[in-house]
């Protein structure tokens, strides 16, 4: 076994303090005259949260442990070097390199060339798309950023899935759009309760976010499902902003359609990159596709535009080489990335499945697995909280809590981790469990 002695990454960042400059003076007595006083934040700023955020920085981190530490919890699957990018992508970036120019400003929305790859690596046998369907975004993250910020305006609200990513929830604050969340069931795979969805759906609704393959459950929804939740956004007349970062990012004999494919009627903004697909996320490059086949988008891609101005285009390497990485990673790259985090989830779902206390539900694709936690059949586990940080305490594993994707009772764990790291990390929990299961 390998022993993991780095320390912890998703701990680190929270260890941002102000210094003081080199050549400055050390702190103490201002120079002459110099009123000091405090500049307080914006609210808009301290009003900014990650849920997540919250719960992983108020963890205690135990320098003494006597087992390797082991995080589960990093959705980055560059953390443990088991997952190389591919051939291709990095050729394509030397290629972007040497070529010489890409060191400049481009248009805000990214360069046609880029766009018009990315338009043409989504187009299908429904749908051809354009380099005019697509802008280019610095990230995922910053994709969606757009999409809400373009698409909800102040005061209306927006629909979420819980179980979901919070940083859909963290982007909405800063535009003062408000939040209702429709449920998704683990019992049916994590499908949407359609009733439910269209129970929160009001006059002031703006969009319905969905991301599939999912984070943090790890579902695949069916083509039917798919049609059957555009349907409900037909039926009230509500565009749809879905979140396909992990598109294709499925198991074996598992389909997968995006939203922008399937929809006849309602626009579908669909947000995605080269994050986590092509096992880059440091790369910083996103993109939104706008299916809109009725032409119902006009003043939201003015919108977008706007948007896209006040942060500018991903990283002009990134996208000169957008079109080598599209054209030169191997489909059977992707088959084996997801082939090895199928066999991960299994081997984690078999061992999990095998304790009293946890639910494991096996996904169907992405990179994660929820597991529900009845804490009433353990000691001294008031909630999933308590027992992640429980769990980092006496067998040194990290998962993320449910509550801070809205769903507590559970966790989540990353299947990107090596086999044997995973093997022993999914031993660690049960030990856990079994230790502290009550009589
Ligand atoms: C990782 C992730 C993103 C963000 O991708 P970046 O390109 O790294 O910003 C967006 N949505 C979901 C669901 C993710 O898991």
């Amino acid at each position: 076994m390998r022993l993991l002695t780095q320390s912890r990454p998703s701990l680190v960042f929270s260890c941002l303090k102000s210094s003081t400059a080199v050549g400055a003076p050390l702190q103490g007595k201002p120079s002459v005259d110099y009123q000091i006083r405090k500049f307080p934040a914006s609210e808009r700023s301290l009003n900014t949260v990650n849920l997540l955020r919250n719960i992983v920085d108020a963890l205690k981190i135990d320098k003494d442990a006597t087992k390797s530490f082991i995080p589960l919890s990093i959705g980055d699957p560059t953390t443990f070097g088991n997952f190389p990018i591919s051939e291709g992508a990095k050729r394509s970036l030397i290629e972007a390199i040497e070529g010489g120019n890409c060191h400049g400003y481009g248009p805000s929305i990214g360069f046609p060339f880029a766009r018009k790859a990315v338009a043409d690596f989504h187009s299908s046998r429904h749908v051809h798309l354009t380099e005019n369907d697509v802008l280019l975004t610095p990230s995922c993250s910053s994709a969606l950023d757009l999409a809400i910020g373009a698409i909800a305006e102040e005061k209306s609200n927006i629909l979420l899935p819980s179980p979901g990513f919070p940083l859909y929830e963290t982007l909405t604050g800063l535009y003062n759009v408000n939040v209702k969340y429709y449920n998704l069931l683990p019992e049916k795979n994590w499908e949407v309760d359609l009733n439910q969805l269209e129970s929160v759906i009001d006059s002031n609704t703006s969009a319905i976010v969905v991301c599939n393959p999912s984070n943090p459950c790890g579902s695949v929804f069916s083509p039917k499902h798919i049609r059957d939740i555009i349907q409900t956004a037909e039926d009230h007349n509500l565009p749809i902003i879905a979140d396909e970062v992990y598109s294709h990012m499925v198991f074996n004999n598992v389909e997968f359609e995006s939203f922008g494919d399937l929809s006849e009627n309602v626009p579908v903004l669909v947000t995605g990159g080269l994050a986590k697909r092509w096992l880059a996320p440091g790369w910083r490059v996103g993109w939104i596709i706008l299916h809109d086949r009725h032409d119902q988008l006009s003043s939201v891609r003015e919108g977008l535009i706007n948007l896209s101005q006040r942060i500018l285009h991903p990283n002009t390497i990134c996208q000169f080489a957008i079109p080598g990485i599209l054209r030169d990673t191997p489909p059977e790259f992707f088959k084996s990335v997801m082939a090895d985090i199928e066999e991960n989830a299994k081997l984690a779902f078999s061992k999990l499945a095998a304790c009293p206390s946890l639910k494991p539900v096996m996904p169907e694709g992405a990179m994660y697995m929820m597991t529900g936690v009845d804490v009433d059949t353990l000691w001294d586990q008031p909630d999933d909280v308590a027992f992640t940080q429980n769990l980092l305490k006496y067998q040194n594993v990290f998962c993320l809590p449910g509550s801070g994707f809205t769903y507590p009772n559970s966790f989540r764990i990353v299947l990107t981790v090596p086999r044997d790291v995973l093997s022993e990390a999914c031993d660690r929990i049960v030990e856990f469990c079994n230790m502290n299961l009550k009589q």
